[in-house]
């Protein structure tokens, strides 16, 4: 018997309502299939938990973390009540950093039956890799001046380690998909960091001759997603980059609620953390209409990264099967609940085995 140990933290909003839903899913699986077992523990750690305890989780929450085998997690964040940079900061991040989760990685990909805004939904299936460790979102600059001659400037870091990383990451993927990458730039522009990513790539490239690269200027990448994305598998991206791109892909996706996620660490010294685009979702927390396919479809991630990428697959095949027949929440044009869609993967599962 494999067992698995995980660490769930739905969070607030929604995540109290998702994540509860992919663990039956998970344990549904795990009873169809006999030779694997989850165990999950249960963590409050949220803004609720801020507010009583006045942190956002306890002191030893790494300690407390680090022997799983992965952390799940619904969604952080309750502006009305804790500002974002506590609750962000006091927990998302402060995992992302200390657990090394250098790489985010979210596949994107329309499933059937689902609405996209694009001529041809068959066609968008990719996976963007975002370097999530440094890059343009550091706190390296400042401001000097005063008054209508004040100057901001916000120095982007890219270290060779961290970049050649990231494009490993993403090459690794492609040898299991389509193998191909293309490389998200703007050389034509930024004078030192990217022409600088660009030979980082073409050298990572060298070590993967089977795979075929191409390398793209984000503007034009950012058109292309729309006018041809036939053409992308997988695309690895800087920070900031990645970040634009992957939001783009979700409203490709037809709902920010379909989009599945997870943070690599890559060293496999820490527990890598699977959580979905979305947010909390305040104004729809409590109707019991949360979309759950983006927790669910995270879950998938979970399956793949524990070696179980049978078992993902045939999940997702599950969950398209579902969309495919309009079982679907408010958000992407159905009336269904978020426990009847799950209901229905649940029984379909049991059918499919
Ligand atoms: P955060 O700062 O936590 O990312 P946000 O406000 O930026 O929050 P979301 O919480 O993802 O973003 O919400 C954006 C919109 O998408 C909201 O209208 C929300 O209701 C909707 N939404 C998000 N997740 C889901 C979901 N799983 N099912 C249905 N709708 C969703
Ligand atoms: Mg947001």
């Amino acid at each position: 018997m494999k067992t698995f140990k995980i660490a769930s933290i739905p969070g607030d909003g929604i995540g109290k309502e998702v994540v509860p839903a992919a663990n039956k899913v998970l344990k549904t699986i795990a009873d169809i299939h006999g030779g694997i077992q989850f165990n999950f523990t249960d963590f409050p750690w949220s803004c609720e938990h801020y507010l009583e305890h006045g942190e956002m989780m306890p002191e030893d929450a790494l300690e407390r973390l680090q022997n799983f085998d992965s952390i799940f997690l619904g969604a952080v964040g309750n502006l009305k009540l804790v500002p974002d940079h506590i609750s962000l900061w006091g927990m998302l991040i402060k995992i992302r950093r200390e657990f090394e989760q250098v790489i985010n990685i979210r596949p994107a990909k329309v499933l059937k039956g689902i609405r996209s805004p694009l001529l041809n939904p068959k066609d968008f299936d990719l996976i963007v890799v975002r370097e999530n460790s440094e890059g343009e979102y550091s706190s390296v600059g400042g401001n000097i001046y005063k008054g209508e001659d004040e100057i901001a400037i916000q120095n982007a870091i890219f270290s060779r380690k961290a970049t050649e990383r990231a494009m490993r990451f993403a090459f690794e993927l492609a040898s299991k998909r389509k193998k191909h990458v293309t490389s998200a730039t703007k050389s034509n522009g930024i004078y030192y960091s990217m022409p600088f990513w660009d030979s980082v790539f073409e050298d990572v490239s060298k070590d993967y001759s089977e795979i075929q690269t191409d390398s793209q200027h984000i503007d034009a990448l950012a058109a292309f997603f729309v006018t041809r994305p036939h053409q992308f598998d997988v695309i690895v991206a800087s920070n900031l980059f990645g970040d634009i791109l992957t939001d783009l892909g979700a409203g490709i996706m037809g709902s920010v609620g379909v989009a599945p996620a997870a943070n690599i660490n890559v060293n496999g010294k820490y527990p890598s953390m699977f959580e979905p685009v979305h947010g909390s979702a305040p104004d729809i927390v409590g109707k019991g209409i949360a979309n759950p396919i983006g927790q669910i479809w995270t879950a998938k991630m979970m399956l793949d990264h524990f070696g179980e990428e049978e078992l993902g697959s045939v999940l997702l095949d599950v969950v398209e099967s579902v969309t495919n027949d309009s079982i679907l929440t408010p958000d992407v044009g159905g009336n269904y609940t978020t426990e009847e869609v799950t209901n229905e993967i649940i029984k379909r599962l049991k059918i499919v085995e």
